[in-house]
């Protein structure tokens, strides 16, 4: 079979959904990451903030897309500046482009959102997902948590691509989401509450963008989605597969395990 090309030179462009409004929970943690897994294969990486001075010219650009978690008050202010870039981020999506986002961010990429107090936030509809926080009175769903990756989600062509890996993290919400009937989840859930703390659903799929309610940051002891995303964001922008050089993931893999015992679970 023949060599797939090297990363040298290639260069992405990572589009950061307002970061001021949008990084609970260490969730910035996420773009020093990919930053750092490109740079060590030899991927020149541009981070580009998009906030509401951005022009829609800005999100052309975009290889990759990532927006953090956020309370209800900033997810208020946010839905607005989404709205003006709606059409361009939705053709990214559309266009397979990779993106991950992280608790308050897909609840806003959904249908809609109802937060613990307020009006009802109309979504992008991205995802066929509804949100709704069961008010001030109810419990956050908090606490540390393991799923089983969906794989054949994110890889329902390449069955070779699909590592078996589970995923560790912690997730703070008070937002529980329902997954529509053409939703796909990104994981199942093994211990924790995911979308919904019933289901046993976790996050949504939709084309290459991933929503979950994981913080921590999720790609720091979840290096597989890291290269997922970038892996996919390479191939979408040179339209070829672009063999990724392996990386020590030990140190990694080691604080899974020991998140995972210590949460009991035997994988
Ligand atoms: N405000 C949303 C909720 O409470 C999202 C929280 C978050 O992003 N951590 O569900």
């Amino acid at each position: 079979m023949n060599k797939k090309p090297s990363t040298k030179n290639q260069e992405l462009i990572i589009g950061w959904l307002y970061p001021e409004l949008m990084s609970t929970y260490g969730d910035s943690g996420n773009i020093m990451v990919l930053l750092k897994r490109c740079q060590w294969r030899g991927i020149n990486v541009k981070i580009i903030n998009i906030d509401q001075k951005s022009k829609t010219q800005d999100l052309k650009s975009i290889d990759l897309l990532f927006a953090g978690g956020a309370q209800d008050k900033e997810q208020s202010i946010v839905i607005k500046y989404l709205k003006k870039h709606e059409t361009e981020i939705r053709k990214l999506i559309e266009r397979e482009v990779p993106a991950l986002f992280v608790c308050g961010a897909p609840q806003l990429f959904g249908k809609y959102y109802e937060p613990s107090v307020g009006k009802r936030i109309e979504g992008l509809g991205i995802f066929d997902m509804t949100s709704i926080h069961p008010g001030p009175k109810k419990e956050r769903l908090i606490g540390n948590i393991v799923a089983d990756v969906n794989w054949q989600n994110l890889y329902p062509k390449n069955q070779e691509l699909r590592t078996k890996s589970y995923m560790v993290g912690f997730e703070n919400h008070g937002g529980r989401t329902c997954l529509g009937p053409t939703a796909v989840p990104f994981a199942k859930v093994l211990k924790g509450y995911g979308n919904n703390g019933e289901d046993k659903t976790e996050g949504v799929v939709y084309k290459n963008a991933i929503g979950t309610y994981f913080h921590g940051p999720l790609l720091s002891k979840n290096p597989e989605i890291a290269d997922f995303l970038i892996a996919k964001a390479l191939f979408i922008k040179y339209s070829k597969e672009i063999e990724l050089k392996k990386l020590d993931n030990t140190l990694e893999q080691k604080a899974r395990q020991m998140i995972a015992r210590r949460l009991g679970i035997k994988l």
